[in-house]
């Protein structure tokens, strides 16, 4: 038998995730099968925009003409995309990123544990407390987590996000070469403003740090004086990687397409002292290792910034942001206290001291009827809360509220 990467055997048993969907199987089973609302989605429910299928339908069109037909397309994604990304997302916010700055990926997942290629296995990386557990995990497989103690990894550092600090972590006390910060946050929904952003760039800048930055959700930033993207801060290009995806914005969960920024101005260095670009590596390993979104997708993707995709992405994310507000409403109404879903469709709620998170996620099912999402499932410092998100419908999200309000649950 192979010999297999130690690492895995690391690893939590159950993904967060499944470990919901048992728990809600479970209740229905034992409920006669009643319906469960799940307020815990982390994907989005309306479909694909009118321009979004257009686009691809045409796509699909040339695709089916030998005339027209496209094979292998660039590793870095095609010129249309990067240029509209950065004319868009980019120049037209007054950011200098080129299109030779920007890949485009198959999603921001796939990027956030594939740039561990490009950075040393002996990097500490820092986490957000709570944090999306992508971060942690892709940290255990590659080898940098090091041995799991009370429920934290020795070699990780922690950045812990509480009301303390308005969920915006503290510098590290210990160096971390790589620091993963994810605004508007998954799961916290808490969004950041330049000022506070100001503080890592300038860290990651005076200690040689890379900060990778997770926007998966700027698109739902409202506030105005919220950040958008990292190199709204100046100096970032030098050491931050942005990666964002059209998953959340656009409808694009299962379609599949997200890009990651490496700016040509960010720099690495070998262990013999010599200086590289990021983005010299990043194309080598993208060339090695991927070999370009699909066609279809990306001529999709081009689609959200057309005029007309432009405003479905407006539509929808209000439409998440509507439910958000019901949800966060909902829960201060009856004493708890409620953070984010002002600048991101997600609703972190604090079940108080005493409680833990699965405690809460099961009184609200069995009481309620509806699903939520532990919090100490994203981190020690996600115990007890719950997540709630604005992705089920207007009619489901009414429905659970409204159960809430009147099921004599009450901090
Ligand atoms: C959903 C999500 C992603 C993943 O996006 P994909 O592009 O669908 O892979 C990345 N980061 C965060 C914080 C997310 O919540």
């Amino acid at each position: 038998m192979v010999q297999v990467n130690d690492n895995f055997s690391q690893l939590p048993k159950s993904y967060l995730f499944s470990e919901v969907a048992r728990r809600i199987a479970e209740y229905k089973s034992s409920n006669g099968g009643s319906d469960v609302i799940r307020m815990d989605i982390g994907d989005v429910t309306r479909p694909l925009f009118h321009s979004v299928i257009a686009a691809m339908h045409d796509a699909v069109d040339e695709l089916a003409s030998s005339s027209s037909f496209h094979g292998y397309g660039p590793e870095q994604g095609y010129s249309f995309l990067r240029e509209a990304i950065s004319l868009h997302d980019y120049h037209g916010r007054g950011l200098d990123i080129d299109p030779a700055d920007i890949f485009i990926s198959d999603g921001a997942k796939s990027d956030l544990g594939n740039l561990g290629d490009i950075y040393s296995r002996d990097c500490t990386v820092a986490v957000m407390n709570p944090s999306y557990p992508v971060y942690v995990d892709d940290s255990v497989i590659d080898g940098r987590a090091g041995d799991i103690i009370h429920g934290k990894w020795s070699r990780l550092v922690y950045l812990d996000c509480d009301p303390g600090n308005r969920f915006m972590p503290s510098l590290p006390e210990k160096k971390a070469d790589v620091i993963f910060l994810c605004f508007p946050n998954n799961p916290t929904g808490e969004a950041i403003t330049k000022d506070e952003l100001s503080r890592w760039v300038d860290y990651a800048r005076e200690n040689g740090s890379l900060i990778i930055y997770d926007s998966a959700y700027e698109a739902f930033v409202r506030q105005p004086g919220m950040v958008r993207s990292i190199y709204e801060i100046e100096g970032a290009e030098e050491v931050a990687i942005e990666i964002r995806s059209f998953s959340k914005t656009a409808g694009f969960t299962g379609l599949r397409c997200g890009y990651t920024v490496v700016p040509r101005k960010l720099k690495g260095r070998y262990s013999d002292g010599t200086d590289v670009s990021l983005n010299t590596l990043w194309n080598r390993r993208q060339c090695t290792k991927f070999n370009g979104a699909s066609y279809v997708a990306q001529k999709g993707a081009a689609a959200v910034y057309t005029p007309e995709g432009m405003e479905d992405v407006k539509r929808v994310t209000d439409y998440y942001m509507g439910n958000a507000a019901i949800i966060k409403s909902a829960f201060s109404k009856i004493g708890f206290n409620a953070y984010g879903g002002d600048n991101s469709p997600y609703v972190w709620v604090s079940a108080g001291a005493d409680k833990d998170s699965w405690q809460i996620f099961e009184q609200l099912l069995h009481i309620c009827g509806f699903s939520t999402t532990p919090g100490s499932g994203f981190g020690t410092k996600g115990e007890g809360y719950i997540r709630l998100t604005g992705f089920n419908s207007r009619e489901n999200t009414e429905t659970a509220m409204s159960r809430l309000v009147a099921s004599g649950i009450r901090m």
